[in-house]
């Protein structure tokens, strides 16, 4: 059976790996649409290769720039309405989520709701606004399969049917610990944006690079792991893993440990979701244990990475307290990407943020959108008072 994908943020990290992918096995995958927000050469470039039916740009004037440039049998389409339209078009069963950040939420909302088979990179939507968009997969009748590679081991290592059952005692996230596990405190208010996005095991795009270093990237999975699975943040540990070969493990009421291990790579959570419940060739190097020779578990350390402990109050918290964390967190880790704050100002300004916040469970998007503008707003002003004071 061909399946019709649509890749929402194609021109990015996962979306270049999915696009890897899909390029191995065309007797299974056509490309519907592709969406990018700045490289329009890439996206040129991909849709020559893959002829997809829709892209979207950003505006109008992308559009224009664009249109003569691609090949004639492709619509250009632009903005959310453009995204929320390709996310929910019959022509694709399949959407890969891998645009960045809060942007990716109503895009990937519309897929939930369309019933498609949502492959889930954009962890943002879920930790945004976790209990509707679990709602919405419900009621929209969609398959919701996790690329973030520690979801997807966790998917791998859990049992089809019920979990209390199965006797699931604890879900344990990996993280490799970024590139600043073991750099001296002191160090950490002069690291720059290049040291902080030069990750040791994982290529990636720059803004989950900053938060792999910072390990917020962990917190925010663990709040994605809460609703993916269905447990509290009590259940779920985390352990620093530097070789990021095993992706994640689960335990179970006998002692029993299943994990989940592979080289490094997208491509294999990628190829993992596109083809489930079936098995495909991803290209992904094969693992030799025997020339890694070694695999290193640690605690995490909490003073030098103080994100981790907002992110867990966060996911205790509940209510619109992740959408908080999380958009303070995006305009801190721009804020720093633009040299405009220190590195360890980013946690900083998101504990300010949470500190001042009074929690609410929003009942819409719209209560969810308006919690983000709220805090983005109080991140400005924090992210000023450092500046000024520094
Ligand atoms: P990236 O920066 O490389 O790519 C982001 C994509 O989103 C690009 O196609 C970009 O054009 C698009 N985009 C950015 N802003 C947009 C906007 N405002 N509107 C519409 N489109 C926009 O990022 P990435 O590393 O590919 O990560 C994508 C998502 O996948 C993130 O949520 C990230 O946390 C998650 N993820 C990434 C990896 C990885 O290995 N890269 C692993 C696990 C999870
Ligand atoms: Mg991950």
């Amino acid at each position: 059976m061909m399946r019709g994908v649509a890749i929402l943020g194609s021109t990015g990290s996962i979306g270049a790996s999915a696009l890897a992918v899909i390029a191995r096995h065309p007797e299974r995958f056509r490309v519907f649409a592709l969406s990018g927000q700045r490289r329009l050469d890439v996206l040129i470039e991909q849709s020559w290769q893959f002829r997809p039916s829709a892209v979207v740009v950003p505006d109008v004037a992308a559009a224009q720039q664009i249109a003569a440039r691609l090949p004639a049998a492709t619509r250009v389409l632009v903005g959310v309405p453009g995204l929320e339209e390709i996310a929910a078009d019959s022509r694709a069963d399949t959407v890969v989520a891998a645009i960045v950040g809060a942007a990716g939420l109503l895009p990937s909302l519309a897929a939930a709701r369309a019933g498609k088979r949502l492959l889930l990179a954009n962890k943002e939507a879920l930790v945004m606004a976790g209990r509707l968009f679990m709602a919405a997969v419900a009621a929209g009748g969609a398959t919701l399969l996790p690329l973030d590679s520690e979801h997807n081991a966790i998917f791998q290592c859990l049992p089809a049917g019920p979990r209390e059952a199965a006797g699931v005692r604890r879900l344990i996230l990996s993280g490799s610990g970024g590139p600043f596990r073991t750099l001296a405190p002191e160090q950490f208010a002069t690291i720059t944006p290049e040291q902080a996005c030069a990750h040791p095991t994982w290529r990636m795009g720059r803004k989950i690079s900053v938060d792999s270093a910072t390990m917020m990237n962990k917190g925010l999975e663990l709040i994605e792991a809460c609703w993916l699975f269905g447990v509290g943040e009590e259940l779920i540990d985390i352990v620093i893993h530097p070789q990021s070969i095993v992706h994640s493990l689960v335990e179970y009421a006998d002692g029993s440990v299943l994990a989940q291990l592979g080289n490094p790579d997208m491509r294999a959570p990628i190829a993992h979701a596109l083809a489930w419940p079936e098995r495909i060739d991803s290209g992904v190097a094969r693992l030799n244990l025997a020339a890694i020779a070694r695999l290193e578990f640690a605690a995490p350390d909490p003073q030098r990475f103080p994100a981790l402990r907002l992110a867990r109050a966060a996911a205790a918290a509940g209510g619109d307290v992740p959408a908080a964390l999380n958009a303070a967190n995006e305009e801190a880790v721009a804020a720093f990407l633009a040299g405009a704050l220190p590195f360890t100002a980013i946690a900083a300004v998101v504990e300010d943020v949470l500190e001042g916040w009074s929690a609410a469970e929003p009942d819409s998007i719209a209560a969810v959108q308006a919690s983000d503008e709220r805090a983005r707003a109080l991140a400005a002003a924090a992210i000023r008072r450092c500046s000024e004071e520094g």
